[in-house]
């Protein structure tokens, strides 16, 4: 048994509405996506979390190494990208590259043995997860408290458990705008808030010490992701947990970010840190740390099914006889990619989902919504262009 093709492609969705956050606007969501072919027949399919065409341009220069290895050999493939890289990259897009190579090669194994990813994980521990909407961007000012009550009412009426808002545009803003949600939605429904770490130590603490009237579940990324230190000292000046990981990378950065004790909540993106081989570790080394697991999760449906089958598998922290809340991150903005390019029978019920025993990671991709994406003109590439095979 051997892999015989690697296929990428760089797909774009216009967005009709733009929107923003405190770092840059949203006018379109662009992807990298990877097909893994083996000479079985098989397909499996990731995605790569951060810029596209880069990830692509990474992928391309994985894929000499990873052509001829055995699909079921997950671990052994993992080692030879990390080893060919990481002379040049132990963090960025490289390793959202060999993420992208390691979810498909996942999904692969799992249709190739005809089982679910999160058997193949070691096993499903909970049957249900909760979803959190992800969405209340920034967009006009002049009816952000009109329209963020109204975005934040209709995830409620769709009965989310949890939702998350942007803060980070003024701290004046931040605390008028996070009151609109908090009065919108009750007492009873989580609200975190994100900054996209906008604010130094003495802003994230004034926001911090403004908002916990509001009972935030978590804040995340109050401060620049370097700043360890400052984290940590956050934490002792608030009550509100503290959330970050999304910009960390494999093993060695999380044992960092949990070494220096920044963080009530880590934050992998599965498809950015290094894939679900180094997940699981980064899980592990959470566990040591008695640290709970929340995977980042942004991108198409390939990306959300990785991150279900590794909170399925996730250990509850800590354990108990009635489990603690399982969170996945569910992104409500505007995403043809997310909507159109993959089926999956995944069940959002009542503000749960119902995991997938369907094998693999369990969808299925619509390739004519990948061609679609990939030839959109607004993209400006022909899908022959975008296509990368070696046998
Ligand atoms: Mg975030």
């Amino acid at each position: 048994m051997k892999i015989t093709s690697i296929e990428s492609f760089v797909l774009c969705d216009k967005l009709k509405q733009s929107f923003y956050f405190s770092q840059w606007e949203y006018s379109e969501r662009k992807i990298c996506i990877v097909k893994v072919t083996s000479d079985t027949g098989h397909v499996g399919w990731g995605e790569g979390y951060g810029p596209a065409g880069m990830i692509k341009a990474g992928i391309e220069h994985l894929t000499p190494f990873v052509i001829g290895q055995h699909p079921l050999e997950t671990e052994t493939i993992w080692s030879i990208m990390y080893r060919r890289t990481m002379d040049f990259a132990r963090s960025g897009v490289l390793v959202s590259a060999i993420s992208a190579i390691d979810v498909a090669l996942w999904d692969l194994k799992g249709r190739i043995l005809e089982l679910p990813v999160h058997i193949l994980l070691g096993g499903k521990k909970r049957d249900t997860i909760i979803p959190y909407a992800t969405g209340m961007y920034f967009t006009d000012d002049s009816v952000m408290s009109d329209a963020l009550s109204k975005e934040a009412v209709h995830y409620a009426q769709l009965g989310y458990k949890g939702m998350k808002m942007k803060v980070g545009l003024d701290i004046e803003a931040d605390i008028a705008n996070v009151k609109t949600v908090r009065e919108a939605i009750g007492p009873d429904i989580d609200l975190m808030i994100d900054a996209n770490h906008a604010y130094n130590l003495r802003e994230a603490v004034q926001l911090a010490n403004a908002v916990e009237k509001y009972n935030i579940y978590w804040f995340e990324e109050p401060i620049s992701p370097e700043y360890y230190d400052q984290y940590s000292e956050l934490r002792t000046k608030t009550s509100i947990p503290i959330a970050g990981g999304e910009c960390e990378y494999l093993r060695f950065g999380f044992q960092t970010l949990l070494k220096s004790r920044s963080v009530d909540i880590v934050q992998p993106d599965i498809c950015a840190s290094g894939g679900l081989s180094e997940a699981k570790r980064i899980a592990a080394i959470a566990s040591v740390y008695g640290v709970e697991v929340i995977p980042h999760t942004w991108g198409s449906g390939i990306a959300i099914a990785a991150a279900m089958h590794f909170v399925a598998n996730l250990d509850s922290m800590p354990g108990r006889l009635k489990s603690p809340t399982s969170y996945i991150e569910y992104d409500q903005t505007e995403n043809g990619l997310r909507e159109e390019l993959t089926t999956t029978d995944m069940i959002f019920d009542n503000g749960l989902i119902v995991i997938s025993d369907t094998p693999g990671l369990g969808f299925e991709v619509n390739e004519d919504a990948l061609y679609k994406y990939a030839q959109s003109p607004q993209n400006g590439l022909r899908i022959e262009e975008s296509i990368i095979v070696q046998t």
